[in-house]
């Protein structure tokens, strides 16, 4: 479209990665400005920076402002359009946040610095005949360079991991001959032998016939089966009949279910690659599968949180997998639920959707049993696997080694010698969680946090979980001078330390945030561990993922701290913790055994959890959160606030609140009232709690009164954020 010369030139709106919520207006340095434009990428300038930005929409310019700075279009074509777009403006609105910074967050991290859209192939180098001769002769950089490809041929993002500034001499080798560049396919696997489905049991053949009977058009699914009830047999089906049709099939899962075990399973099943998205992949991995997932190359992604933002122009099925699990909402920046925005995007495209759980969230179970998601249950395990027994362990009064009773260690060495393996659960990793001063009662605390330091390496270090800070244990207690100082509680360390001593036959293996940083490293010391008799002492990082056969026992030690917690979702959370570490064992022929340690044995959430199942759990659940007008019978926001002295802290907050009661409605506000962790890291923090029996009241107060908060004098001495579903009050 050419602009008449009289009209007023038109200008881009673009919405930049700031945190204020408006669009800015500029003008393209060369050529005018089109409908098309709008998706694209711009790069302007603002302030003494330069930003990426997205056009979000074109207009005239505003006759007050000053005339709209110049700036570049990046893109030829639209990166954000149709569903992606609308989408996108929707969860602005929901999450109240700038649509800037919601574009940047959909964005991987190249495209979000403005790098072309990638190439969708990965780019590989290798030394050519006359580089391999010539290597003795190379020095400095490019001798490491050729090094490297000595043996094999390496792509690109992995050169970049080995070595800095590779491109360089990369190039100055190709110059002479020496190396060369190819082209690889992408890595999404390859698809492997394709191995056949199992016959599905009758509740499984009835799940996948109500699925493929409303695949053409939205239509949600709540596919609730205990674990190992073939859930995942279930999603492999209706993504095999997605992907015959020619359509794009996306499957979320939490972070830590995103093992090289269930890509296999994946990859071998559909015959198909399978792109994988999670945080262990390179931005350069990352951005090429948005880019194959744009131009439609990609047909199956099976990722976590964020591959809910990838394009889908052909989207067919949506599976959320674990749906209930806490990983896939995120807590900082622009704080959305992966599940609920994969709702709102399956409206918008028009596809099913299926969100699997055997621990459903309380938000979808209500929706199932509202009508709203269709219910599907499988209620028996699939194949051989048998339920596991689960046993309570009264521990009161019994002499505690490390936290673990008698009755533990005889069930773990009834377990070995029957040639199983045992796993031992502890929701706290460290030697203990607290330093404490026999003599006088002094504890570690940290100075910055208002919480105690957790003991590490066996007594020597202490640690803050919460702000990181590290420090020696002391000899002596600072207070008193005494030397009883104790370490108080077990964590994973001290466990693994009591259970190597009692069976030092037998590998005893800790897996942990401490112990385990990377993904692949969890996966090879699982895959070293074997099947052969020996004891797991983990976290929850060893509640799901890496499939152990030979798991016969899971013991679970320390159910009583979630017991007694402040915040309203922790018996959901504890639930749904004890069911899926259950699951743990026996999935295979073996029956499995669960014991649950406590001093609580009659308390009401573990005796309807025992008794009743997780739906009776549930129900009771439920109706307590109505009565008390919780979620999903209100919805709520949180506004958080933080300085490094509590009075600005408050005086935010109540400038905040003023301005959310003169919006008016039917909203509740609670506070400001301290933080869960009142002090940490140093700064005084504090929140409000909005609630409203109708999301609509929610956010119209918010639309109404957002705009005043952001102008607050009192917002530019404080950091503060606006939480819509809040899932840790
Ligand atoms: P979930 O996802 O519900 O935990 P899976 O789909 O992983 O369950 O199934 C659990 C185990 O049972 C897997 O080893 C799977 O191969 C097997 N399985 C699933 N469905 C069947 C079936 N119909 N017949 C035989 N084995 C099955
Ligand atoms: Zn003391
Ligand atoms: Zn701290």
């Amino acid at each position: 479209m050419t602009v008449p010369s009289t009209a007023p030139a038109l200008v881009w709106h673009v919405a930049l990665p700031v945190p204020v919520p408006r669009l800015f207006d500029y003008r393209p340095a060369d050529g005018g400005v089109t409908a098309a434009d709008v998706g694209c990428r711009v790069r302007v300038p603002f302030g003494p920076r330069e930003l990426v930005g997205v056009v979000a929409g074109i207009g005239s310019p505003d006759a007050d402002a000053p005339a709209a700075k110049a700036g570049h279009r990046l893109d030829d074509a639209p990166l954000f359009r149709g569903e992606l777009l609308e989408s996108l403006r929707w969860l602005a609105r929901y999450t109240h946040a700038p649509l800037g910074e919601v574009f940047a967050t959909a964005m991987p991290a190249p495209l979000r610095q403005g790098e072309p859209l990638a190439d969708t192939h990965a780019w590989g180098w290798r030394l050519t005949e006359a580089g391999q001769t010539a290597l003795p002769r190379l020095r400095g950089k490019p001798r490491r360079l050729a090094d490297l490809l000595a043996d094999a041929a390496r792509d690109e993002d992995a050169l970049a991991d080995l070595l800095d500034d590779w491109r360089a001499a990369a190039r100055a080798l190709a110059g002479r001959g020496l190396l060369e560049r190819f082209a690889l396919p992408l890595r999404a696997g390859e698809p492997g032998s394709v191995r056949s489905a199992p016959v599905l049991n009758p509740e499984q053949q009835s799940a996948v016939d109500a699925l493929l009977a409303a695949r053409d058009g939205f239509a949600p699914f709540l596919l609730d089966g205990v674990t190992g009830s073939g859930k995942t047999e279930v999603y492999l089906q209706a993504i095999s009949d997605c992907i015959a049709r020619g359509r794009q099939a996306l499957v979320l899962v939490p972070e830590i279910g995103l093992t090289p075990q269930t890509l296999k399973r994946f990859r071998e099943r559909l015959g198909v690659p399978v792109h994988a998205l999670h945080s262990g992949l390179g931005d350069g991995e990352r951005a090429r599968t948005w880019a194959a997932c744009l131009r439609g190359e990609a047909r199956v992604v099976v990722g976590t949180r964020s591959a809910v933002f990838l394009p889908l122009p052909d989207a067919g099925l949506i599976v959320i997998d674990e749906e209930h699990d806490g990983s896939f909402k995120q807590l900082d920046g622009i704080r959305y639920h992966a599940r609920d925005f994969a709702l709102v995007r399956a409206k918008a495209l028009d596809v099913p959707i299926v969100l699997g759980s055997a621990t459903p969230s309380l938000e979808s179970l209500r929706n199932a049993q509202t009508g709203r998601y269709a219910h599907l249950r499988l209620r028996l395990r699939a194949g051989v696997a048998q339920p596991p027994r689960v046993r309570v362990c009264d521990v009161r009064k019994r002499p505690l080694d490390a936290g673990m009773s008698p009755e533990l260690f005889e069930a773990i060495a009834a377990t070995l010698r029957n040639g199983s393996q045992a796993l031992v659960f502890k929701n706290r990793r460290g030697y203990a969680p607290v330093l404490l001063c026999h003599d006088c009662g002094w504890s570690a605390q940290c100075s910055r946090c208002d919480a105690p330091m957790t003991v590490h390496a066996g007594g020597r270090r202490l640690q803050c979980h919460h702000c990181g800070a590290r420090r020696p244990a002391p000899d002596a207690c600072p207070d008193c001078g005494g030397l009883a100082l104790q370490a108080q509680g077990a964590g994973t360390e001290r466990i693994e330390e009591a259970l190597a001593k009692r069976f030092p036959d037998v590998p005893v293996l800790r897996i942990d945030r401490g112990s385990t940083q990377r993904r692949d490293a969890l996966e090879n010391l699982l895959h070293d561990f074997g099947e052969a008799p020996g004891i797991l002492v983990g976290t929850q990082m060893l509640a799901k993922g890496h499939d152990l056969p030979n798991l016969t026992l899971v013991a679970v030690v320390g159910v009583d701290e979630g017991l007694f917690s402040a915040d309203f979702r922790a018996p959901e959370k504890l639930a749904q913790l004890l069911i899926q570490v259950a699951g743990r064992a026996g999935r295979a022929a073996r029956a499995g055994e669960v014991l649950l340690q406590t001093h609580h044995p009659q308390h009401p959430l573990l005796e309807t959890l025992l008794n009743g199942g997780y739906h009776a759990f549930a129900d009771a659940e439920l109706a307590q959160r109505e009565a008390a007008a919780f979620p999903p019978f209100a919805h709520l926001a949180l506004m958080r606030a933080e300085a490094k002295q509590l009075e600005v802290t408050h005086a935010f907050l109540q400038a905040a609140k003023a301005a959310l009661r003169d919006a008016g409605g039917s909203l509740e506000l609670h506070g400001p009232l301290p933080a869960p962790m009142p002090r940490r890291a140093g700064y005084q923090r504090a929140q409000l709690l909005l609630s409203a029996t109708e999301r609509r009241t929610l956010h119209a107060a918010l639309d109404a009164a957002l705009p005043a908060i952001h102008a607050l004098p009192e917002a530019r001495k404080v950091r503060w954020s606006l939480d819509v579903d809040p899932v840790d009050l």
